[in-house]
């Protein structure tokens, strides 16, 4: 009935991967438009991609959990946020399957490591590196 009407008011998005065209809301840009539809697409790239990007968001929550602002809710001091976009790249290059752990120090607050289980998920540990010594 209104699809004369409405003819016009979509636009075609391409799935990033296989091309398979999506219809979406024409106020969206090209780009948004085919982030559309690789989001909705089945096909197994469009399928991995989504499991990645899940991944990366449950890394970033955890890092801020032990590492971010989190981290003060045991006490422990939150890591500057330089530092912290270090931590989320370190993250991203794992979940991509680039790097499989990664180490560091960060002084004067703790080391930070973060390994990829092979497991599909990402294990992070933080251990306190606070040294008192004195001497009389
Ligand atoms: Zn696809």
């Amino acid at each position: 009935m209104e699809n004369e009407q409405e003819e016009g008011r979509y636009i075609r998005g391409a799935c990033r991967f296989c091309g398979q065209m999506k219809i979406v809301p024409w106020s969206l840009t090209q780009e948004e438009a085919d982030e559309k539809a690789t989001e909705a697409c089945d096909c197994d790239d469009a399928e991995w991609d989504r499991k990645l990007k899940e991944r990366i968001r449950k890394a970033k929550e955890a890092l801020n959990s032990v590492f971010g602002p989190g981290a003060a809710d045991y006490g422990q001091k939150p890591v500057s946020e330089r530092v912290m976009l270090f931590l989320q790249e370190a993250a991203c290059l794992m979940a991509e399957g680039y790097v499989d752990n990664v180490q560091t120090d960060i002084p004067g607050t703790c080391r930070a490591k973060l390994a990829d289980t092979g497991k599909g998920s990402i294990k992070i540990k933080r251990t306190e590196t606070t040294v008192r010594s004195l001497e009389s």
